[in-house]
């Protein structure tokens, strides 16, 4: 079981007349998207994105491949909107997040990305980007002809490389992290690292332990010093993490008060119920 606590903000900036990103921050779930198109289609790429990952969020726990699944329905659903609406042709969005996934080492933290936006996790007062952007300035630091904090004011910095609207689709990248008791993750889009570097964020994250109050912080500081694209955060914090009990019948000592059962008892009733919170 993992307890976590989490906030979120987005605005549209001071330069832009349309808010294209789009969030989702529910139980297990926390996605990111920034829309791309002309005619207010980013925004509907964007929130086509976060749509999908909504639904997959109602039906229950996810593994990582859902994750992917998700990502490629969302790819389609916008290839599918942009070829009926000729004003949403080649509309597109970067979609990144984190979701709660099981498998047999417990609940682990999948985080995805495609495209620019990012999720960066703080720990110990230490800011780490964890994704790696899908980006032409990407390539260029990469190839060591770029510093990471010159690719902020190169004049390609808006050009993804990978984008959710493309055909064919992109595939995400996807890291498994443990959960870890006081770990904190920022998921946002790049209006936030455009306007603000990692060590003004750390700041930020540290000063405003409530996490809606420091989704709400990052926002309001990036429009004080620019606001010159839309954006959006998602803070989510690991509170609490509990193991599952081990399913281990021949381990389990019946209870003192069954000793007394009838021979003919079901023999399920004397084994303890267990994966119940
Ligand atoms: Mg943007």
């Amino acid at each position: 079981m993992l307890t976590l606590r989490w906030g979120s903000a987005t605005d549209v900036g001071r330069v832009r007349s349309l808010n294209e990103d789009s969030l989702l921050a529910v139980p297990g779930l926390f996605v990111v998207a920034d829309g791309m198109g002309g005619h207010a289609a980013g925004e509907v790429a964007s929130q086509l994105a976060v749509a999908e990952f909504a639904r997959l969020a109602q039906q229950g726990p996810a593994r990582a491949e859902d994750l992917v699944d998700t990502v490629v329905r969302a790819n389609e659903h916008i290839l599918q909107a942009g070829a009926e609406h000729g004003e949403q042709f080649g509309m597109g969005t970067t979609l990144t997040g984190i979701g709660v996934v099981g498998g047999e080492h417990g609940e682990q933290l999948a985080v995805f990305n495609v495209g620019d936006s990012r999720v960066y996790r703080f720990a110990g007062g230490q800011l780490d980007q964890l994704t790696v952007d899908h980006s032409a300035v990407q390539e260029l630091v990469d190839a060591g002809q770029l510093t990471a904090r010159a690719a902020r004011f190169h004049p390609r910095r808006n050009v993804v490389t990978r984008s959710l609207g493309s055909n064919p689709g992109p595939a995400p990248d996807v890291w498994l992290l443990p959960p870890i008791p006081g770990d904190r993750f920022l998921i946002c889009s790049d209006g936030l690292t455009g306007e603000l570097e990692d060590a003004e964020i750390a700041e930020l994250l540290g000063a405003n332990p409530d996490p809606q109050a420091a989704a709400d912080a990052l926002v309001r500081r990036a429009n004080e010093v620019g606001g010159h694209d839309n954006v959006t955060t998602v803070v989510m914090d690991v509170l609490e993490v509990v193991a599952e009990p081990q399913v281990d019948a021949t381990a389990a000592e019946p209870p003192a008060d069954t000793a007394a059962m009838p021979a003919d008892a079901a023999p399920t009733a004397q084994l303890p119920i267990v994966g119940r919170d």
